[in-house]
């Protein structure tokens, strides 16, 4: 396989810019989150981190790859103007914390550089800067995502999970994972610092009644109700792991859990591309399979959604013809 190589100068600038864009997160969770914002529900901690974070990765990525546009959640509207100077100062402060030398102009023209449509054709980035706002604002599980699309196909993914533990079984123990996979070389973790990696694999569970699944904290964002019953068809015993973020498709990568379910809520909600595209591949390079609930493979080449998927389901592979027949 010639794959292994083959983006490993994008592979390298994107682990570095999902880096320091964790080292941002960590700052703004730490200064901003408070128990009083977490008490009045007060969403601006995460907004600062949102925009912060996709300027400090996209300034990265335009510096190295000039001609490669990208798919992001977040453009700077909000931060222009005078309504937006309060929110603009934050943003600046936060990203300037991380990389001085960004001027306001670059900042906001940084964060404008995620509005490209996607679609088929030649390279486009996907980012969600923070995945798993809600999770951040309780000062839980979220997700730096960042996956490079070809020709409609994810062909690389980085997630940085700033506060999920190293071992799933040692949850006091250090926290911080980045996760990394590019097509046919594999996926791996790391700490967000240090460059030494190990590789990861799905788990070996081919009895759905010792499976674990997991999903979404919020029942805005899958049927939790829908879940139980299939899992319940399955045989699955455990309850269900719920997790902010793309941090479920590295629970299932690293084999903690084994099925990842995500369950329509309503009939006209498009997935976003940027919340699958990185976690989708590292699940698949470590030996898992990604489809939606109908067993489709998930379509990144229809623009920023993905408008002809309902859904996603994400297992170790095993088990995931019994969980698509149960679904
Ligand atoms: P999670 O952390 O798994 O709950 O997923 C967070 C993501 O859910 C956000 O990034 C949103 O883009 C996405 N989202 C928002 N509304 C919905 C919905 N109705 N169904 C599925 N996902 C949604
Ligand atoms: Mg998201």
């Amino acid at each position: 396989m010639c794959g292994r190589m083959t983006y490993k100068r994008e592979l390298d600038i994107a682990i570095k810019a999902v880096a320091r864009a964790c080292g941002l997160c960590t700052t703004v969770q730490r200064t901003l989150v408070t128990a009083d914002t977490v008490a009045k529900k007060d969403r601006s901690p995460v907004t600062v981190a949102d925009f912060g974070v996709q300027a400090v990765v996209a300034a990265d990525l335009i510096a190295a790859f000039p001609d490669v546009p990208m798919v992001g959640e977040e453009d700077a509207s909000q931060l222009r103007g005078a309504d937006g100077a309060a929110l603009r100062g934050k943003v600046c402060t936060a990203v300037r914390a991380i990389d001085p030398r960004l001027s306001e102009q670059h900042i906001l023209a940084a964060i404008d550089y995620g509005t490209y449509t996607g679609g088929a054709s030649g390279r486009h980035w996907a980012l969600d800067p923070i995945d798993g706002t809600k999770g951040f604002l309780r000062g839980d599980q979220y997700a730096v995502a960042l996956a490079l699309v070809e020709n409609g196909q994810v062909v690389l993914g980085v997630l940085g999970c700033p506060n999920l533990p190293m071992r799933a079984a040692d949850p006091e123990g250090p926290r911080g994972c980045l996760f990394f996979a590019q097509r046919g070389g594999g996926a791996f973790q790391r700490t967000i610092d240090a460059a030494e990696s190990t590789p990861i694999h799905v788990s070996a569970v081919d009895d759905p009644a010792q499976a674990t699944f997991c999903e979404s904290v919020e029942s805005a964002h899958t049927a939790q109700d829908d879940s139980a019953r299939i899992a319940q068809r399955l045989g699955v015993t455990a309850p269900p792991f719920r997790i902010d973020s793309q941090c479920k498709y590295a629970a299932i990568a690293r084999g903690d859990s084994a099925i990842y379910l995500r369950m329509p809520t309503r009939a006209d909600y498009e997935e976003k591309i940027w919340d699958h595209a990185a976690g989708a591949i590292i699940v698949t390079e470590a030996g898992g399979r990604v489809t939606d609930i109908t067993g489709a493979p998930l379509d990144f080449s229809l623009g920023r959604t993905l408008r002809n998927n309902r859904g996603v389901v994400a297992t170790n592979g095993l088990l995931h013809d019994r969980v698509i027949a149960a679904v």
